[in-house]
This record gives structure tokens, sequence and C-alpha cells, in this order.
């Protein structure tokens, strides 16, 4: 599998998941259709389906102008609300995109209706799971419409069990604020400290933080983290589910420096 990274609108990501075999494609949270159909012909690959982890409008704001540039195009999501919606998915939904196999989890909480890619390809391929606005490199989206149980549900038992290899595409480039965020938590982990100084040498370059791993954001991401005595120290709080809301709500006022 290849994935390409489409840089958008402020500081968003849409992505190209190709199926190199078949050069069948799909396109995740096309935004800016127009920049989504020039990667296509570029590649040489055929859309055929759009994959939109959630209803917000930067994600999910360009699916009926892709539609309409697009003959036969199937858009997958997990929403009601989401545009040009033809295939409504839930928890352990299936299908392929070419010879690649997507799993749907179902990750409520950022909004009700919140679905993330599992993606698996040929043997000796390192899974990817595109995770929109719920887990970001360091950080996790905010609770707008979830509880602290859901998150802990999508980031620890859903997310946090993939294989540790998985490679991560998220829906924002937030790393270095929430890496900043993570130092503040945990000031004496190495992982978060050499996490946040490669982040800002990418950044300073112009260049993406994404993707991480699973396993590299169970090291570093404290939302992922809150089952760990570092993290619910810095919280005042040993039940996990406590300690991922105290966190989110420290979060939604912390400033980084
Ligand atoms: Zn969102």
């Amino acid at each position: 599998m290849c994935v390409k990274l489409l840089p958008a609108l402020k500081d968003n990501y849409m992505y190209l998941l190709i199926d190199e075999e078949t050069k069948e494609c799909a396109a995740v949270d096309p935004v800016e259709p127009e920049k989504v159909v020039k990667a296509v012909e570029e590649e040489k690959v055929k859309l055929t389906s759009v994959l939109t982890t959630h209803h917000h409008w930067d994600h999910a704001g360009g699916n009926e102008k892709l539609a309409e540039m697009v003959e036969k195009l199937t858009v997958y999501g997990g929403d009601d609300r989401i545009g040009a919606l033809t295939n409504k998915v839930t928890h352990g939904d299936a299908f392929q995109i070419g010879k690649l196999q997507v799993k749907c989890m179902f990750t409520p909480c950022h909004t009700k209706g919140h679905i993330c890619y599992f993606i698996t390809g040929g043997s000796g391929e390192d899974p990817a799971v595109f995770t929109g606005d719920t887990l970001f490199m360091g950080g996790c989206g905010r609770f707008f419409e979830g509880s602290p149980q859901e998150m802990y549900k999508a980031l620890v038992e859903i997310l946090g069990t993939l294989p540790g290899n998985t490679k991560v595409y998220c829906g924002h480039e937030y790393t270095v604020s929430n890496l900043k965020y993570a130092l503040h938590v945990e000031p004496d982990s190495a992982d978060v400290k050499n996490k946040l100084e490669w982040a800002e040498k990418q950044r300073s370059i112009q260049k993406p933080t994404i993707p991480s791993t699973i396993q590299e954001e169970k090291q570093h991401n404290p939302f992922m983290r809150v089952r760990e005595t570092a993290v619910q120290k810095h919280a005042g709080e040993e039940d996990p589910v406590q300690v991922m809301g105290i966190l989110r709500e420290e979060k939604n006022n912390f400033i980084p420096k």
C-alpha cells in the first residue's frame, strides 16, 4: 500500500490510500476536492472511494463536490451528517480498496459518528490507521459529543490494541503543541523530549510529523498513557477514565510556551 499526504486548509491532512497492485485508490477526508483530483491524476490511479472520519466541515466538507467531479464514487462514513454519504458503516464493517482490506472502527467522542479506518495490505507490509480527530500525534481530539469513558475506549481499548507497527495518519498537524502538553504531564520522559525535538525540527523545514506508529503513541501520548503511574500522578487520580477527563480538561486550557 502507499499513502500520500495531502496538506489542506490551515493544518488539516487529506490522504490518498493507494493499492499499488490494482491502482485503485481512496481519498480520506477530501476537504479540498481539486487538490485530490490533481493528485489522483499525477499518481495515475483510479479514485473509487472516500473514507470520511467524521462530519466536521474541515473533513467532510469536500465530499459533495468530489462526488460531482468523480463518477460512481462510494462515500463511506459513520454519521448521517456526512455529505454525499452512500455507505454508512459501523464498528467491524469491512470492505476492500483494490486488494487492501479496510476495517471500520467506531470511535465516538469527538463526534457521535466518528470512524477510524484500519488498513491491511500484503504480507510484510505495515498496517495503517486513519484516525481523523480521535487520535493525533501526541494528543487526541476534543470531546465535543462524548465522554472520557468513550475516549478511553477508543484510545486504549480499540486503537491501543492494534499492532504496534501500525502507522498512524491523523487529521491535523498538531504534533508540536500536543507534545509540549505531553512534556508538561511527563517532564522527565525522554520519549516525549526526543519526539518533541524531532517534531520541531520537521516543522522548521515545513515537513510533516505524520505518520507515527501505535507503539510510539503509547510511549509519548499522555491520552494513551492514562494507565501509567507517571500520568496518574500528574492527574492526582488513579482511575484511568477519570485521568482521561482530567487531562482533556487541562489540555483545553493549556497554553504552550
Ligand atoms: Zn473534527
